[in-house]
């Protein structure tokens, strides 16, 4: 009786630590979004326009989905700020690495290239992610390292497209205040 409880709670206690390092190893680069918090924002632009008063447009509002305007709309009910902030973070290393883990953190591959170019003509200095959410952007040099499109380019050099929202680059809001025409 003994041995069998003790044997048990051995099973139990390296089934704790082995869900404990796959937790650490595998923490994905992604999270839900609260669709409380995250409603659609009132400035709508591009594509988004010509959806006004539609029923897709009122579907969309009724579940808080927010629209991503890089290469394709965002998965609903997904925010993909960790994984920009983990490739912010990798800028100068192998880009291998960065990717494969990358993937083994992530659902699917492409948020991934709405901020890494994947071609010389799709690098652009800064890219925006849903509304008011900017990245620099970024691409793999001739060495296989993670780059920065436009290294000079600073929180002061953005400015807001309106008065009224908290505009943010790399996750800091922008310095600059909104300037009318
Ligand atoms: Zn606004």
């Amino acid at each position: 009786m003994f041995f069998t409880l003790n044997r048990y709670t051995l099973q139990l206690n390296m089934r704790y630590s082995h869900g404990m390092n796959r937790t650490r190893r595998k923490e994905p680069l992604y999270r839900k979004v609260n669709t409380r918090t995250h409603g659609v924002h009132h400035h709508s632009g591009g594509d988004y326009r010509h959806l006004r008063n539609t029923k897709s447009e009122k579907r969309a509002k009724d579940d808080g989905v927010t629209r991503g305007t890089m290469h394709g709309e965002k998965r609903r009910g997904l925010d993909y700020t960790p994984l920009f902030r983990f490739l912010l973070s990798k800028v100068g290393q192998d880009w291998a690495g960065i990717h494969a883990e990358a993937v083994s953190r992530l659902d699917r591959e492409d948020p991934i290239f709405w901020m890494v170019a994947r071609t010389p003509d799709e690098r652009k200095d800064y890219v925006r992610i849903g509304e008011t959410s900017y990245y620099s952007g970024l691409y793999v040099d001739e060495a296989g390292k993670l780059a920065l499109v436009a290294p000079g380019l600073q929180n002061e050099h953005m400015k807001p497209s309106c008065p009224c929202c908290t505009y943010t680059f790399n996750g800091v809001p922008f310095v600059r205040r909104y300037e009318a025409l």
